[in-house]
């Protein structure tokens, strides 16, 4: 006997999935407006969610309403609400429902744009973005596609770095074991890692002022060092908002010492690259021209669903050159005129889906007036609740506050810090992330959530408030 097939199609119809697709927009808009509600954090053992679901794939279609209601029932009591307007941990990783619609529209077309031609949409669309954001955030007009620059989309800031510091290698002569790759001793764990990816042989962590920032002497010093011990100073990577403290390196001054010793440099803004929308913050990214490559995260602030990077370059010859590989089942007229871009040359993957959409949807939705409005609402915010801590007798800033990201401690030391923190996320509609630089416990406060608001600042100070008479009236 042979198993013959019970239909002859097993595809949804388009009728079905019109149906099914206003059930799941309407299921979503339900969770964007309920999310206030649930506690953040979910309670469950790790395994939970696996138990609910079968061993095996199943066998026979199954109806997409047992597909819909298992939504609520497996996943969503595994569900960490990162749209909460409670969300007070990490960074953002905001969505909104221009960047939900312009991610459908992306499914819907499933293009592959590795090259233009295989959707000349795709790329031409991302390149306006990337261009439009040049303008939007003050950044170099030379890094237009227009111009010897250019931007394109990747996945992660991870990424992008990674990307800058394979061009940085391929640009420096002689063995990678003996070439060195400076950052501050807080910047992200992703330069560390991109290093080690790219085969470099050496990381070295510069120390930060009073402020968190890199001290461009200690930079200098180091580089001389390595060139004295043999070694080949290659790249350097500035930040302009750190992921701890969003401490501002000194971008124009570790720009010169990196141009008067030919290394490439690199910014890591994947946070606070957004808050450049607004001409106020420019002044931190003063000294953009002497950068060769940067990075920011329309995925965190910028009201862009994740997977969103930009990553830029002042001059995109050493990019292509170092990334571009040509079978002959990719030649084509397009790309051999020269007067396309092929974006498969500008980072690692070879496929590439159209993530321009969702970003290009959500500026257009939003206007850049829009997201001004918002950025400056969530900075003014921290501004207030900072305020609020410094004037509070137990309370004490630990670094300044440039952006969105509120970084204290509790005066009495690591211990009530910790705890205090504790008590914060037990109260389940708000979450905080506790962390340390060298031995100080703090607390840091990320307000950039898409629908935070004074109501939810103002709760957490009131919580705050709460937690320190009550310890205080204990002992
Ligand atoms: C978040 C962050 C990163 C990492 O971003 P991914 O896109 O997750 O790789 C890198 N650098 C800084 C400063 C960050 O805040």
């Amino acid at each position: 006997m042979t198993d013959r097939p019970s239909r002859d199609s097993y595809h949804m119809s388009t009728d079905d999935f019109r149906r099914h697709g206003y059930e799941v927009i309407d299921w979503v808009a339900d969770y964007l407006d309920t999310v206030t509600d649930q506690p953040i954090m979910p309670s469950i053992e790790p395994g939970a969610i696996r138990e609910m679901i079968p061993t095996t794939a199943p066998e026979q279609p199954e109806p997409f309403g047992n597909i819909l209601g298992d939504l609520d029932r497996v996943v969503m009591p595994g569900i960490t609400h990162w749209q909460s307007p409670g969300w007070f941990a990490y960074f953002p990783a905001n969505t909104s429902p221009p960047s939900i619609l312009g991610e459908l529209v992306a499914a819907g077309l499933g293009v592959q744009g590795m090259l233009w031609s295989t959707s000349p949409a795709a790329t031409e669309v991302e390149e306006a973005v990337a261009d439009w954001l040049v303008d939007l955030l003050g950044l170099p007009p030379g890094w237009k596609t227009t111009g010897p620059g250019g931007g394109v989309i990747q996945m992660s800031a991870s990424d992008s770095t990674h990307t800058a510091l394979v061009v940085a290698r391929e640009r420096a002569r002689g063995s990678a074991d003996d070439m060195v790759v400076y950052a501050s001793e807080q910047a992200h764990s992703s330069i560390e890692k991109g290093a080690r990816v790219a085969g470099y042989g050496h990381v070295r962590l510069i120390p930060v002022d009073d402020r968190y920032a890199m001290r461009p002497d200690a930079f200098e010093e180091a580089v001389e060092a390595d060139i004295a011990a043999g070694l080949t100073p290659v790249a350097v990577v500035s930040a302009i908002g750190t992921t701890a403290t969003t401490a501002v390196d000194p971008v124009r001054t570790i720009g010169e010492i990196a141009r008067f010793h030919g290394l490439w440099h690199h910014v890591d803004a994947a946070y606070a690259g957004t808050a450049m929308v607004c001409e106020e913050f420019r002044h931190f990214q003063d000294g953009l021209e002497l950068v060769d490559s940067y990075t920011f995260n329309p995925h965190k602030w910028m009201f862009t669903n994740f997977d969103c990077s930009l990553f830029y370059v002042a001059d995109r010859a050493p990019l292509i050159e170092s990334l571009s590989i040509l079978p002959p089942y990719l030649r084509n007229e397009a790309s051999a005129s020269g007067q396309v871009i092929d974006y498969r040359d500008w980072h690692v993957p070879l496929g590439r889906r159209f993530r321009a959409l969702k970003l290009w949807f959500v500026l257009r939705s939003y206007g850049a007036e829009g997201i001004r409005h918002h950025v400056r609402e969530h900075v003014a915010l921290a501004r207030s609740l900072a305020d609020r801590i410094t004037a509070h007798p137990m309370l004490e800033p630990v670094a300044p506050v440039p952006f969105g990201l509120v970084s204290f401690r509790h005066v009495g030391g690591n211990d009530p810090t910790r705890s205090l923190a504790g008590a914060i996320n037990a109260s389940g509609w708000a979450y905080v992330t506790p962390s340390t630089i060298d031995d100080m416990a703090f607390i840091r406060v990320s307000i950039g959530q898409t629908n935070t608001t004074a109501v939810e600042v103002d709760r957490l100070w009131n919580l705050i408030e709460e937690e320190l008479s009550e310890v205080a009236g204990s002992t």
